[in-house]
């Protein structure tokens, strides 16, 4: 199995995984969209709320804000010492106390709420939640806890994920001199991988495997039949989108320690199971 890096941003990563089969290809997209554990707030006590919006509405815009994650100190509450009850190395609590001492209306962000551990805060802290008007005020006490995807969206660690096959195309030039068209691929193409600028004869552009949907309109197409459009078995390419809750290292490496976990799972409980012969 080998790796490859094309893009990685603060945001976007895409890669190449070669030597991997499709079942494994779809496990990873399944672990990392739905089986790791990151923090979100899942309890609100509100203390005052004189903004116009409902005690639900902020609860649930508090729920949906990105936490960044400390993976390395927090545990999942069901598997803390407390037992799930609540402690320093299972919980994190926000607070929250704006009062609007202008004349103009005043909008609360995520930046306004203070975390009682400076590693988990709001991804962002521009994210409006509650605007409140003049004199009024909002207190808010919030705990969050590590969670996973399966339960709720909120604890999603990647915004999106998906990965597609590796395009192939065999292109065979020679076979133009003799066509009559001139060159329909090039103009049907809708990521215009053929390029026909020189009249001659169309060339294929340099990594069209970037763009390449697989739609094989241009097998379909040419009159000569000199394409042939295919995909690499066991290669895939990857997109990755993340809100930036945890850094694309910890996502992989955390994958990988799930998936290992699992298996070996499954070789426990498959060993328990006794096969009458
Ligand atoms: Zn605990």
């Amino acid at each position: 199995m080998s790796l490859e890096i094309l893009e990685k941003t603060e945001h976007n990563l895409k890669f190449i995984v070669d030597g991997i089969s499709i079942e494994m290809a779809n496990a990873i997209r399944r672990i990392i969209i739905s089986e790791i554990p990151v923090m979100a707030v899942d309890e609100v006590i509100i203390l005052k709320n004189d903004s116009p919006l409902y005690d639900e509405i902020i609860s649930h815009r508090l729920g949906l804000l990105p936490l960044t994650t400390d993976l390395e100190v927090y545990k999942l509450p069901r598997e803390c010492e407390c037992g799930g009850y609540g402690c320093p190395l299972c919980q994190i609590s926000l607070t929250c106390e704006v009062t609007n001492t202008s004349n103009t209306p005043l909008q609360i962000y995520s930046g306004d709420l203070n975390s009682n551990d400076p590693k988990i805060v709001p991804v962002n802290p521009k994210i409006p939640i509650v605007k409140i008007d003049k004199n009024d005020k909002v207190i808010i006490e919030a705990y969050g806890i590590l969670g996973l995807a399966k339960d709720h969206v909120k604890w999603q660690a990647v915004s999106n994920i998906f990965y597609r096959f590796y395009p192939q195309i065999e292109f065979d030039d020679s076979k133009c001199a003799k066509c009559p068209d001139k060159c329909r691929i090039s103009r049907l193409c809708p990521e215009n991988l053929y390029d026909f600028s020189n009249k001659k004869s169309p060339v294929l552009v340099e990594d069209y495997w970037k763009l390449c949907t697989l739609c094989n309109s241009c097998q379909f197409e040419c009159p000569e039949e000199a394409i042939k459009v295919y995909w690499k078995d066991n290669t895939f390419i990857f997109s990755i989108e993340s809100d930036g809750v945890l850094p694309f290292g910890t996502i992989i490496s955390k994958t990988f320690e799930i998936f290992l976990e699992k298996i070996e799972e499954f070789v426990e409980s498959l060993e328990e199971v006794e096969i009458e012969s």
